[in-house]
């Protein structure tokens, strides 16, 4: 058996002793004599599942009682529909877009109502966080939404916007505990799992209790009201449930690393190897503006499309695979989440440096 270094944008690299676990427990879950993947969803072993990784979630993060956490399905993509279906009271929202993923939500939203674009940095192909201090935000809007850290484009919001007084809604996914959260600021934030906690399949939701309501517009689903499953304690109908007891793991795995202070920590580092080497070398560049930079996915280029393949195909070779960028953006992007270990890291910039001196 051999394993790679997997820079994969999602479904992503996951930590080597969840896999281990989970291939341990795969025939006989704890004496069941049955897989998770097997398992009633209405069974005490599963229960018990579900509500240990809501448990783990929940301190990792610090979340208040006011908060219900929910799991889902259907991608974080629709979440771009549930959120204006369940909170677009007034038929008017914020968004700010900040790469392809807040786009689509933008537009999904106008679906709705009016959507309104209070910031965008689109007119430089989404390389920068725009200045959020200050923005034109409507009135009567019901909420002001964010993509948190732009997976395609590998920028981050550094300090979150100035919501003045309006509920904030988040997509985290690509950067979910990956660091602590100031909690307080946000009204709800949610991600689809396949980036950084778990396989693809499973969305969790946080919400604040109160928004929780039947009060949804007019022909909402019953499946797509966060009601119906907050209500059901995500078992409204069958869960996700392989991939929330694999979620569950990762949570144990981030605890047994020290939390999400120690993540932070360990992905600062991890990143400063990936951008010191870009800011240092002449045949590899990053993409971002250096205050925008993402901890999670660094797009980088050398300039000649020709090298950038050779380089993504040699880079193959050895043992890092998915270096290719977003079909929508080219070049290359290393996505370095929580479980890519410091030495895939380095190894990469070494293979890098190597590459660079052999093609001068
Ligand atoms: C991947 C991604 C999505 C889309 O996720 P799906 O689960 O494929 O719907 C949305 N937002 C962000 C930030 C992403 O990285």
């Amino acid at each position: 058996m051999s394993r790679v270094y997997n820079f994969s944008a999602g479904p992503a690299v996951l930590p080597e002793e969840v896999l281990r676990e989970a291939a341990e427990e795969m025939l006989d879950y704890k004496g069941t004599g049955e897989s998770v993947m097997e398992m009633s969803h209405r069974s005490k072993e599963f229960e018990a599942i579900i509500q240990e990784a809501e448990k783990d979630f929940r301190e990792l993060l610090g979340l208040p009682d006011d908060f219900k956490v929910l799991f889902l399905q259907g991608g974080a993509s629709q979440q771009f529909a549930m959120i204006p279906m369940n909170f677009m009271k007034n038929k008017k929202a914020a968004y700010i877009v900040t790469g392809q993923w807040a786009k689509k939500a933008y537009k999904e939203a106008q679906i709705f109502g009016e959507a309104v674009a209070v910031a965008s940095s689109e007119d430089k192909t989404f390389s920068y966080i725009p200045d959020c201090s200050d923005l034109d935000i409507p009135e009567d809007a019901d909420y002001l939404y964010i993509c948190e850290n732009n997976t395609i484009y590998g920028t981050k919001f550094k300090e979150l916007p100035n919501a003045k007084g309006h509920r904030l809604i988040s997509d985290v996914s690509s950067c979910f505990l990956s660091e602590p959260m100031d909690i307080d600021k946000y009204s709800m934030f949610y991600g689809g799992a396949q980036k950084n906690i778990g396989p693809a399949g499973v969305v969790i939701a946080a919400i604040r209790e109160d928004m929780i309501t039947e009060d949804c517009l007019p022909g909402t689903p019953t499946m797509l009201k966060y009601k119906t499953h907050a209500d059901a304690d995500s078992l409204y109908n069958t869960p996700p449930c392989y991939g929330i007891y694999i979620c569950g793991k990762v949570f144990k795995w981030i605890k047994s690393m020290g939390g999400l202070s120690a993540m932070k920590e360990h992905n600062e580092k991890k990143a400063a190897i990936l951008y010191d080497f870009l800011d240092s070398s002449d045949m590899f560049k990053g993409t971002v503006e250096k205050g925008s930079r993402s901890l999670m996915n660094v797009p980088f280029v050398t300039g000649d499309d020709e090298l950038n393949a050779k380089f993504i195909s040699e880079a193959k070779a050895a043992g890092f695979i998915n270096l290719k960028g977003h079909r929508s953006v080219g070049g290359m992007r290393a996505s370095i989440y929580n479980a890519m270990p410091m030495e895939g890291v380095t190894k990469l910039v070494e293979f890098m440096d190597k590459f660079e001196k052999e093609n001068k």
